[in-house]
């Protein structure tokens, strides 16, 4: 598994932010943080939580619309396909999951040889982008197993 470079993390936030005009505030730096040392795909509610436990006085509707100004500004992305609550990643480079199906837990995979999968050969229509080239394996991981 790779580790985050916490420092280098935070340059692209403060970067990002800077480029869409977006004040960097004691609470968004909080949110930005916690969602990168979770490495779980947290969803809000989870999230909300473990912000709560250093901003007493944060709403949970402050941690939503932040999260979502960040999925909009492209610093973090929205986990799609594991039906609700949305979950988040913090990671925006490629990469693949594994979604055990007995505790939700999503587990980052990093492994070149699926980041260009390619279309068959014989595909008939004409493709003008791919979305979501990431590969999902559902299961159950070593703690549930
Ligand atoms: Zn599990
Ligand atoms: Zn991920």
């Amino acid at each position: 598994m790779q580790t985050i470079d916490q420092d280098r993390e935070m340059d692209y936030f403060h970067e990002k932010c800077k480029e869409y005009n977006l004040n960097i505030t004691p609470q968004r730096i909080t949110i930005y943080k916690e969602l990168l040392q979770a490495r779980n795909h947290p969803s809000v509610d989870v999230l909300f939580k473990q912000v709560r436990q250093i901003l007493p006085n944060i709403s949970f509707d402050t941690v939503n619309r932040t999260l979502i100004t960040f999925s909009e500004i492209g610093i973090i992305d929205v986990v799609e396909g594991y039906g609700n609550p949305k979950r988040f990643d913090p990671d925006t480079k490629r990469h693949h999951h594994f979604w055990c199906t007995k505790c939700n837990k999503i587990i980052d995979i990093y492994h070149e040889a699926w980041d260009d999968l390619e279309v068959p050969a014989d595909f008939g229509h004409e493709i003008s982008s791919v979305h979501n080239k990431k590969v999902v394996l559902e299961g159950v991981c070593e703690s549930c197993k």
